[in-house]
């Protein structure tokens, strides 16, 4: 059902969703593919200039005037994020769809050898931030008449796989953040809570996992958004607490 998605035209038609790593890969589909259903997309990461260019392609086409928020979620403080949903508050006073994509990668290697810092800073990206941003997002979650927030997983984050660290363990740890707030929120809120595994899928990250690859062999982003849309939109109404696949297994 996920996976075979056609998303109607004007299925985001007045609603606001926030994506985060929006400049790069799999998020920058995904937002382009918002904005042409209709969203208001709102493009968090890192580098501005990709940001502007997702920006500029989406008023191309013809989408609504999305917002750009340019963060580095590794230095990010929660007192940014509360001060961002003040500023979305003020704009949209409400928040339809979270997708949590924005990850790093780390090093591949044994954790005899993995780094401290390296360790700390891929947990403070794809685990930590992630929280401050829900956290501070969930009044305006809690305005909208139904919201979805959808956290970004691995086949690593469901079972581990030696030399894959870091990631590896902020994927289950995002598998975990996900069902805990899906618990809490179910029978009490409209909020849904998921997680999705993209799969590989032809974008930077792939390439720096598996260098000698033939990125030909991968799915592109493209290909893999019906799935997202289906979980950010009205068509997963009521779907909690599940964790997804964007592809079938290869
Ligand atoms: P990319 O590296 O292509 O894109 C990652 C995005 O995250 C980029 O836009 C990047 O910004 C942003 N980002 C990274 N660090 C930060 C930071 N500190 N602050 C703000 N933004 C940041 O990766 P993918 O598109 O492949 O990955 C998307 C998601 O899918 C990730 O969660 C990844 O773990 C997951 N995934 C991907 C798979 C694949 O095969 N591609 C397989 C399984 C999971 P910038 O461009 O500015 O660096």
């Amino acid at each position: 059902q996920a996976l075979a998605y056609n998303c109607p035209a004007g299925t985001f038609a007045e609603r606001v969703v926030l994506v985060t790593g929006a400049g790069d890969g799999i998020g920058r589909a995904v937002a382009l593919a918002l904005a042409d259903a209709g969203a208001t997309v709102v493009l968090l990461g890192r580098t501005q200039n990709k940001l502007e260019e997702v920006y500029d392609e989406i008023l191309k086409r013809g989408g609504a005037k999305p917002a750009m928020v340019p963060v580095n979620l590794e230095v990010a403080t929660p007192a940014h994020f509360e001060e961002l949903a003040g500023m979305f508050d003020k704009e949209f006073g409400r928040l339809d769809g979270l997708l949590h994509n924005a990850s790093v990668l780390g090093d591949i290697t044994p954790l005899d050898n993995y780094g401290y810092s390296t360790w700390d800073s891929v947990m403070q990206v794809n685990v930590n931030a992630a929280f401050y941003l829900t956290r501070a997002m969930l009044p305006l979650l809690r305005s909208a008449s139904a919201a979805s927030v959808l956290f970004t997983s691995s086949s690593v984050g469901r079972v581990g796989r030696a030399f894959w660290g870091a990631y590896a363990v902020s994927k289950f740890a995002t598998e975990g953040l996900m069902q805990v707030m899906a618990d809490e929120l179910e029978n009490t809120s409209k909020i849904r809570v998921n997680t999705i595994n993209p799969g590989g899928t032809r974008t930077r990250m792939r390439a720096q996992a598996y260098p000698g690859e033939d990125a030909n062999t991968l799915r592109t982003p493209e290909d893999i958004v019906p799935a997202y849309l289906y979980l950010l939109g009205p068509a997963s109404d009521g779907v909690t607490g599940q964790a997804f696949n964007a592809q079938p297994p290869r």
